[in-house]
């Protein structure tokens, strides 16, 4: 099917063509003739299917119909509430892109940062707010903006703002809504709560729904090099020698193992930079732009942080280690070969994370292939119980022997030793 196809103004059509969008993706093809038609919709789909065009393009045909009927000056007459910044910006750039056509225009806001600027657009008019929630009431209670005009609201990601906190937000937002409106509601995940959310906000949907598992799983060669745990850094060094492999989103499943991998690849010269949530919104965002730009070959990221992140043809995706979840790992794939391109996913795998390899597998129905010219094979044994207990202990050990020492050496350090600050009448306050 061609976008042609779908009954789109010509507007949209020509700015899809600059894009170079010549098929709607599966999520597309079926939401948008549904919003089209003015029904609310549930959606069931991640980032990374082309969802963002499946509710911005229709949206767009709807207001600029609307303006072409009754060009009234400007009114927020669409919102889109997403849960992070990151999203945010996506969303905010795909409007622009799609509509730049329609002459219909749309402002971005968030947290964390100066709300002066979005003050400033919010008074120079607009047809489409993006939001995430805690700023979006924010300047509803001082006053900036107004929900009144809402005609088409969307709840993007919506699971992920649960887990995010929201709720309460959420429900605050809503109860300004007009009763009269199109909603659109998008989950990756439908757990009872985020259902139950749903029939708050939506008003006799239709279920749109695509499976990330069977789609991603057959579009990406995925490929696993079975390693002992101490060789993965030395493995991963060998497999970036590919020069084919010119950018690459590494996972790591904790905040400090990203910190540890980017720092480690720099220091063999290796371009790269971790994002997870100890980093502030600037250090992200600076990472993220300069993988964009090219200037990072390795972005290192937890799930949480890469969830959401839009980042053009990815080709690569490693996996430094097997998540215990297997529909993580899907979701991790789902990252490279996004929107119809081929993928390739490379995943490092220790003993102890042997069985979760089997776990994915039977999930995507497919095995992985194995990696035969691998310098570091495995040879260790996956460990027992009463081994693992005793590698634990002696982890904990270390840890013990390593802050006293620290402490020892803090006390050691100070300008102050005990018995100096006595004779200096130095009370601890
Ligand atoms: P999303 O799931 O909305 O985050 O979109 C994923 C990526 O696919 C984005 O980089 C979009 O620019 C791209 N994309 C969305 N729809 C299409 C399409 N029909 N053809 C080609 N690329 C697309």
């Amino acid at each position: 099917m061609q976008f042609k196809e779908l009954d789109l103004i010509e507007p949209i059509l020509k700015a899809l063509d600059e894009e170079k969008y010549i098929e709607p993706t599966l999520i597309q093809e079926k939401a948008i003739p549904l919003i089209l038609k003015k029904n609310d919709v549930l959606g069931s789909a991640q980032t990374g299917t082309g969802k963002t065009a499946a509710f911005a393009i229709p949206i767009l045909q709807h207001l600029f119909l609307d303006r072409r009927e009754n060009n009234k000056s400007r009114k927020i007459n669409a919102l889109v509430i997403t849960p992070t910044r990151e999203l945010a910006i996506q969303i905010g750039e795909s409007f622009t892109a799609y509509g730049k056509h329609t002459g219909l225009r749309n402002t971005v806001i968030f947290g964390g940062v100066n709300q002066k600027p979005q003050t400033n657009a919010l008074r120079n008019g607009l047809d489409i707010l993006v939001a995430t929630p805690g700023r979006l009431l924010d300047l509803m209670d001082q006053g900036y903006i107004n929900l009144k005009d809402i005609k088409y609201f969307v709840l993007d990601e919506a699971d992920r703002m649960l887990d995010m906190g929201f709720i309460h937000d959420i429900r605050k937002i809503i109860a300004k809504l007009p009763a009269k409106r199109q909603s659109l509601f998008f989950s990756a995940t439908m757990p009872d709560n985020i259902v139950e959310l749903s029939r708050k906000i939506l008003d006799n949907p239709k279920k749109v729904e695509v499976n990330p598992t069977s789609s991603t799983a057959k579009l990406i060669k995925q490929y696993i090099y079975f390693t002992n745990k101490a060789s993965k850094p030395s493995l991963l060094l060998h497999v970036l020698k590919d020069k084919d492999i010119k950018q690459v989103l590494l996972f790591s499943r904790t905040k400090h193992g990203s910190d540890r991998i980017a720092r480690n690849l720099k220091k063999k010269n290796v371009d790269a930079a971790a994002i997870h949530g100890d980093k502030s919104q600037n250090q992200r965002q600076r990472a993220l732009a300069d993988f964009k730009k090219g200037k990072l070959r390795v972005l290192v990221a937890t799930d949480i942080a890469a969830r959401g992140i839009d980042i053009d043809k990815l080709r690569y995706v490693i996996n430094y280690d097997i998540p215990n979840i297997a529909e993580t790992y899907v979701h991790r794939i789902g990252r490279s070969g996004r929107a119809g391109e081929d993928g390739i996913a490379i995943s490092l795998c220790e003993p102890e994370e042997n069985v979760f390899v089997r776990d994915i597998e039977k999930l995507i129905n497919k095995k992985l292939i194995i990696m035969e010219e691998n310098p570091f094979p495995q040879t260790d044994k996956v460990m027992n119980n009463a081994e693992k207990k005793e590698v634990e202990k002696e982890k904990q050990r270390k840890k013990r022997e390593f802050f006293a020492n620290r402490d020892k050496k803090k006390s050691g350090n100070s300008r102050f030793s005990k018995s100096d600050k006595k004779k200096s009448g130095f009370r601890n306050r």
